[in-house]
């Protein structure tokens, strides 16, 4: 039996019952727990956690608290980077994404501003799948399954909090600092592949009549020939895009 004195800061006390949230609070543990089977016990994912210390001294997930310590845990700060002695920061900017199976149109959203978010749409591949995809490309998994990162392998990751995909959107690219990052118009909405600039006139046979000369770049994708244009994305996305890019002064 281990006692330890918990605080959780910012963003990680969105797991915790409010009791416990934003003050520290006390819990025996059977045996003598790592920091990460304190996590996993309490559903909050590892992969969220970007800086953790006992009395004062940084620690890493192996970490055996001992009898009546006091254990703080950090989440990441996208906006503060570089530092997570962790090494809980994906390898590039901006990262790119795996998306499990309900979150399709995330993915797409993101794609609409540039951001490489690859997914698996429906049937589920499996919670091994999906790990094993992020872990061996280096991409942050994101997910509305706390189970699923609470996997070991699962070295970057993230809980989708909000469940409408707009909110979604909003969520992400504010949690990972993306604001400045965003280049709408780049990817296919249905591949992930990244578009390549094209003359006008080698595309014209595919726009619809009234676009040809009203816009002069196009572009298209190499996986499966769509063709893209400034006016491409619906009225709607549009709408969304310039929302996402001004909610950083909001
Ligand atoms: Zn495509």
């Amino acid at each position: 039996m281990r006692t330890v004195h918990l605080r959780f800061y910012a963003s990680l006390n969105d797991f915790l019952p409010t009791r416990w949230k934003q003050r520290t609070f006390t819990l025996g543990f059977a045996g003598q727990p790592t920091v990460r089977e304190i996590l996993v016990q309490l559903q909050i994912p590892p992969p969220e956690v970007g800086f953790i210390l006992a009395e004062n001294q940084a620690v890493d997930f192996d970490y055996r608290p001992q009898e009546g310590e006091r254990v703080s845990f950090y989440p990441i700060f996208y906006e503060l980077l570089p530092g997570s002695p962790l090494n809980a920061l994906p390898p590039e900017r901006p990262p790119r994404f795996l998306l499990d199976t309900h979150l399709g149109r995330l993915a797409r959203y993101l794609r609409m501003l540039g951001f490489d978010a690859e997914h698996f749409p429906a049937p589920d591949p499996g919670d091994g799948v999906l790990v094993h995809r992020a872990a061996q490309e280096g991409r942050v998994l994101l997910t509305r399954d706390r189970r699923l990162l609470a996997r070991k392998a699962v070295r970057y990751g993230y809980f989708v909090r909000a469940t409408a995909p707009q909110a979604q959107l909003v969520e992400v690219v504010d949690r990972f600092a993306l604001h400045t990052l965003i280049h709408p118009f780049s990817r296919c909405l249905c591949c992930n592949v990244q578009l390549e600039p094209v003359e006008a006139r080698a595309v014209a046979a595919q726009l619809p009549t009234g676009v040809r000369g009203q816009y002069t770049d196009f572009y298209r994708c190499p996986s499966c020939d769509r063709v893209y244009w400034e006016g491409s994305h619906h009225a709607r996305m549009q709408r969304l895009i310039d929302q996402v890019v001004r909610s950083r002064s909001t």
